[in-house]
């Protein structure tokens, strides 16, 4: 990961980078330590609870989260497989890499994650509710899926004008 952490911007749609379906990480070296901490550093400052590695621009399955804003809730997933589970349920969601767009979606209640802590050591935890729901919206992002692409044609309607906005802002950043 030739990346310096401290320099990465947070990418928003559309950029294409949101759209690739990122590498298994092999190497458990201080530079993806110093990244895991520079996007938790990202959620908690956008006051997210929740950020996936390619919304940094790097292709690497790797996420953080914490649903609750306390410190010792921070936790950081590598090479996660997910298994939802249990009844659908519909809620908003955000994302820090589309902003001022709402989309409802459908997420499992309950999740267990599998994944590889810093060290390279196996995790296996279980969540339900928002926990569940947001390791399910950060996993997409490592599969190059957003919320958008969940979005009902209601939603498309309503967020039309913001997504509209940031397909001008990016179009002006290039
Ligand atoms: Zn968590
Ligand atoms: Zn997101």
């Amino acid at each position: 990961m030739p990346l310096d952490p401290d320099r990465l911007p947070l990418s928003e749609d559309p950029d294409p980078r949101l759209r690739k379906r990122c590498a298994a990480i092999d190497v458990f070296d201080d530079r993806l330590a110093a990244l895991a901490a520079r996007m938790l550093e990202l959620m908690r400052r956008a006051d997210g609870i929740g950020l996936a590695a390619p919304q940094l621009g790097v292709l690497s399955r790797l996420f953080v989260c914490n649903a609750t804003g306390e410190p010792d809730d921070d936790c950081v997933f590598v090479n996660p497989k997910i298994s939802p589970s249990g009844e659908t349920e519909i809620a908003e969601e955000g994302c820090l890499s589309i902003p001022e767009v709402k989309v409802n979606v459908a997420r499992s209640r309950l999740c267990r994650i599998e994944a590889l802590d810093l060290t390279g050591h196996p995790i296996r935890l279980d969540g339900a509710d928002l926990v569940a729901r947001c390791w399910q919206h950060e996993y997409d992002h490592l599969e190059g899926r957003l919320i958008t692409d969940r979005m009902s044609e209601t939603d498309r309607i309503a967020n039309r004008k913001a997504l509209k906005a940031l397909e001008a802002e990016y179009g002006r950043s290039r």
